[in-house]
């Protein structure tokens, strides 16, 4: 049993494919190539420029509370003569308050961390004893964490210890900074707010809040984590870490000398992305219109490609039609595998119908004389029914023929039939059809004629014929019957009455033409 051919896909769809897939396989390669890319060097930028910011804002609070240290320093080498007489005390600490906007407040302690003078006044400290006492037990200058004052701020307390000439500790000088009001730190963070969506935020040795641009994770503590650890084990550097939500940060860090502090710079890493983003899609929109003119330019090509093999297909389906090595001739070939397709199928069509010709001809002519034979005749007849208003018909037949092939032979018999095809060939036009019906009866069609003209032919051809030496043979003569087929007449009717005809020239002595009007004919 036939099976039925599976579908294939044709060229063009495979070409597009094979256009589209390379078309997003490399634009999805440049993406993906752009976007980490890109991602990496903002990552990087990000950290840099992060430690970068955390590191100087790190240096200006160390410079603030070096200053502030400085003061301190000075006032206590002031004090320290006069450390007995309160109001010279009260009178420094007040001075010291008012010098500038560093400390909210200011004490003098003495050795044992009972405060002898305080400003503001209204603070009412003195006679109170110190809450840490770690600057009294260290005797240097110090600046403490964060911490609840006794006035309930949370403040840190920069101090100066207080030494006689002689050397003998006599207490300490100190300010403290109250975190939750306007100071000197926060002004000078204040002044570094970022709009790239990074923020800063300073913590102190015990992680807690000492600056945030949220103003109430002031003084609150935060979990270790490695990026505020980090931030207070190290100088400085950067990193790619959680926060204390769990939020990817990209984190520059510095720590204050002097405080042991941490200054943390951090950006989230999803701020970075949502850049990213934007930046690819602002780049696929651009790239857009040529990417596009780029797939119809590609899908043109692959119609110029596909379409003449597609053609050369569709034809040589049909390599047997007539009409078909023309269409192929038409089927544009602009590249050298089409054009050489195109020459093959060519070439073929022309074979097949030069072979269809030769077996149509061997299928309408007589193998021996090579005139029409009788179905030649049929078809003939029939289209001239259908398109002529007349033919005639003239049956002929050789006289005797019995006696010809009896005396010579049947090869100079066919030898005579072939010759006498050839002088029936030469008597009639091209439009007449000559045509070998029987053994030795031929007939002869004239499209078109009259009875005359076609009893003149008939005569001329008969007296040609008689007059003819044939080779072996000799002479031999031959009887005619002309009739004429008028529109809306009978072919079969016709074809009898030249038979008839041809039968009464016979009858009547052979050699003569009887024509249908005008009985007899020529006669000899
Ligand atoms: P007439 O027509 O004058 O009455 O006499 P005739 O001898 O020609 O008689 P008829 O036409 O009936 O004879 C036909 C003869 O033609 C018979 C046969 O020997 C010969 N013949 C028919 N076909 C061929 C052929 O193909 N080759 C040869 N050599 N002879 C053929
Ligand atoms: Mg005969
Ligand atoms: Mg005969």
């Amino acid at each position: 049993m036939p099976t039925r051919p599976r579908p294939r896909l044709n060229l063009r769809t495979l070409l597009l494919a094979f256009a589209l897939t390379s078309a997003i396989a490399t634009l999805a390669n440049t993406f993906w190539v752009m976007f980490t890319t890109q991602k990496a060097e903002l990552v990087e930028n990000a950290l840099q420029t992060n430690e970068a910011y955390a590191s100087r804002i790190a240096t200006g609070v160390e410079e603030v509370l070096r200053s502030d240290l400085d003061r301190l320093q000075f006032v206590s080498s002031s004090i320290s003569q006069a450390f007995t007489d309160q109001p010279t005390l009260q009178k420094e600490a007040h001075r010291l308050l008012r010098q500038d906007t560093s400390f909210n407040s200011v004490l003098i302690s003495n050795a044992e961390g009972k405060i002898i003078a305080s400003a503001p006044s209204s603070l009412q400290l003195d006679g109170q004893m110190l809450q840490r006492r770690s600057p009294l037990l260290r005797r240097e200058p110090m600046i403490s964490d964060a911490f609840q004052s006794l006035a309930g701020n949370l403040v840190v307390f920069v101090s100066h210890p207080v030494f006689s000439q002689s050397g003998e500790y006599l207490g300490l000088v100190g300010g403290s900074i109250r975190l939750e009001q306007k100071n000197t730190i926060q002004a000078l963070m204040d002044l570094n707010i970022r709009n790239d969506g990074a923020h800063v935020y300073l913590v102190d040795s015990q992680r807690r809040v000492l600056y945030h641009p949220d103003p109430k994770r002031i003084g609150t503590v935060l979990a270790t984590g490695p990026i505020v650890d980090a931030a207070l084990k190290q100088s400085h550097g950067s990193m790619q870490a959680p926060d204390g939500n769990g939020n990817e940060m990209l984190a520059g860090y510095a720590s204050i000398p002097s405080s042991h502090w941490g200054v943390i710079s951090q950006r989230p890493l999803s701020n970075i992305q949502a850049r990213l983003e934007a930046t690819t899609i602002k780049v696929a929109k651009g790239i857009a219109p040529l990417g596009l003119f780029g797939l119809l330019v590609i899908w043109w090509l692959g119609l110029k490609i596909s379409v003449p093999l597609s053609r050369l297909a569709e034809s040589a389906k049909r390599l047997d039609a007539p009409e078909s090595y023309d269409r192929i001739l038409a089927v544009p070939a602009d590249y050298f595998e089409s054009w050489q397709i195109r020459r093959a199928l060519l070439l073929g069509a022309n074979l097949l119908q030069e072979k269809i010709g030769r077996l149509n001809h061997q299928a309408q002519s007589d193998p021996l004389t090579g005139l029409a034979n009788r179905r030649a005749m049929e078809e003939t007849l029939e289209l001239w029914q259908e398109t002529l208003e007349t033919f005639a018909t003239i049956s002929m037949d050789i006289d005797h023929f019995k006696r010809v092939n009896d005396t010579y032979g049947h090869g100079a018999g066919d030898e005579t039939l072939r010759a006498m095809a050839r002088l029936m060939r030469q008597a009639s036009r091209p439009d007449d059809l000559a045509c070998r019906i029987g053994g030795e009866e031929f007939l002869l069609l004239l499209p078109n004629s009259s009875i005359s003209t076609a009893a003149e032919v008939a005569e001329r051809l008969r007296t040609r014929i008689e007059a003819t030496d044939f080779d072996t043979v000799g002479h031999i003569t031959i009887s005619l019957g002309v009739a004429l087929w008028r529109k809306g007449e009978s072919i079969s009717a016709t074809l009898e009455k030249s038979d008839r005809l041809l039968y009464q020239a016979k009858a009547q002595g052979r050699n003569r033409v009887v024509s249908e009007k005008e009985l007899p004919a020529t006669t000899r």
